[in-house]
């Protein structure tokens, strides 16, 4: 799964490789222009540095030149040479963390030098782990510390089952995101397994085929590569469905009812009672969801692509909605939402009303105002700074004079939104 680019300090010297990798990182300490480097160590890297709570990763070494890999003692097939190596440290965690850590992801080639402060990384085809020298072989450097996070399972939805080795390892995070995608191919669950089996470094948690089986790829517990995004992947289930090849890319009624029925399940598994769709890359992404809340995101906002496609971006609201309202109805313990009361208790003003004034006509514009613009007015009877604010937007939204105060035109207004 390695992917070994060659890149110039020249030309890339400051080009980033990943969020936290730039090229120079990983340059030949003789000087030399040619860099190689392989990119699923950069994944690797990035998981790595998740994991430890972002702390910064120094490169001591990573690509070698023949001539410079001979110079510093290093063995004559070092995979440093070749670009699938750095010899690492993680700011302020000891080596051997780092190389448990490292085992945990299933990285082949670790070497944990202990004196030296350091832990070696490559991504060669076998499994070996040393000690201080690659004469010394050691089988283990023991378990990872527990992660903090829950068990993690698998839907019983599932009816085809391929796991495939394109992940980072355990997820850093834990699940409160839920990513849907497009295939852009109406495929069988045994085709998408085929093209997380083949060269390009993609996968995801679950397909959906387009006859509706689920097709499991990568488990829950696992970082999936779908996203674009680390951060994203680290903490989201991802689900590649099947769609049209061609734009707004729709998918078969059958696809968009089992991806219902999926997320309702990836939400009740993780003790989930909410999905939720803000349509707003900023504010899904700086939200911080409660334990019992999942996040939808989507594809588009990581990368210059139209993922999941117009088609389903259209229904993302829907999906929230669908799958929330069936937690709602399954789990027996939330309240039925109560009713919407659309009967105003206060009594109409019946003169212009404006800023400094008080009582029930103002209790009365307040009430409008929340229920017409969602204004979320304290109703105190008070016409204060905020209240003249609501009525300023609502005024315009109306196209009405915009002076602040509720007369005749803007009462009947609010009487007219709030039918
Ligand atoms: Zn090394
Ligand atoms: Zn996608």
């Amino acid at each position: 799964m390695s992917e070994i680019k060659t890149f110039s300090m020249k030309t890339d010297g400051d080009k980033r490789l990943s969020e936290h990798f730039t090229v120079r990182e990983f340059a030949c300490h003789d000087g030399s222009d040619t860099v190689k480097i392989d990119m699923q160590l950069i994944r690797q890297l990035e998981t790595i540095r998740a994991h430890f709570g972002g702390k910064p990763i120094h490169i001591n070494s990573a690509y070698r030149t023949p001539e410079h890999n001979a110079k510093v003692g290093g063995s004559k097939t070092s995979y440093h040479m070749r670009g699938m190596a750095a010899d690492i440290v993680v700011q302020g965690v000891d080596s051997r963390t780092v190389a448990q850590y490292a085992e945990s992801l299933g990285i082949n080639g670790i070497g944990w030098y202990e004196a030296k402060k350091f832990t070696h990384l490559d991504n060669r085809s076998r499994r070996v782990r040393w000690k201080d020298s690659g004469s010394n072989v050691v089988k283990t450097f023991g378990s990872p510390s527990p992660s903090p996070t829950a068990k993690y399972t698998n839907s019983p939805l599932v009816g085809y089952i391929r796991l495939v080795p394109k992940h980072s390892g355990q997820r850093t995070h834990c699940i409160d995101r839920i990513t849907p995608h497009c295939v852009v191919g109406q495929v069988t669950a045994a085709r998408l397994g085929d093209i997380f089996s083949g060269t390009r470094a993609v996968s995801s948690n679950y397909g959906i085929a387009l006859d509706g089986t689920v097709g499991l790829y990568v488990e829950e517990k696992n970082r999936s590569w779908c996203s674009s995004s680390n951060a994203n992947d680290q903490r989201a289930i991802t689900i590649e469905c099947a769609s049209d090849p061609k734009p707004p890319y729709a998918f078969k009624t059958v696809v968009y009812d089992t991806l219902v029925k999926l997320c309702t399940d990836i939400c009740k598994r993780n003790g989930k009672k909410k999905l939720l769709w803000f349509g707003d890359k900023a504010k899904a992404l700086n939200y911080s969801p409660k334990s019992d809340e999942m996040v939808l995101t989507v594809h588009r906002w990581f990368c210059n692509k139209s993922c999941p496609g117009d088609w389903m971006y259209a229904r993302m609201g829907d999906l929230a909605q669908k799958v929330t309202a069936a937690l709602a109805g399954t789990s027996g313990t939330s309240p039925a939402p109560a009713p919407v009361t659309k009967k105003c208790p206060y009594a109409e003003p019946k003169t212009a009303l404006r800023y400094g004034d008080k009582g029930n006509g103002v209790c009365w514009v307040q009430w409008h105002l929340n229920q017409a613009a969602k204004a979320g007015l304290k109703i105190d009877g008070s016409f204060g700074p905020l209240t003249k604010t609501a009525v300023l937007n609502f005024q315009k939204k109306r196209k009405l004079a915009q002076d602040g105060i509720v007369g005749s035109k803007t009462r009947a207004a609010l009487k007219k939104a709030v039918k």
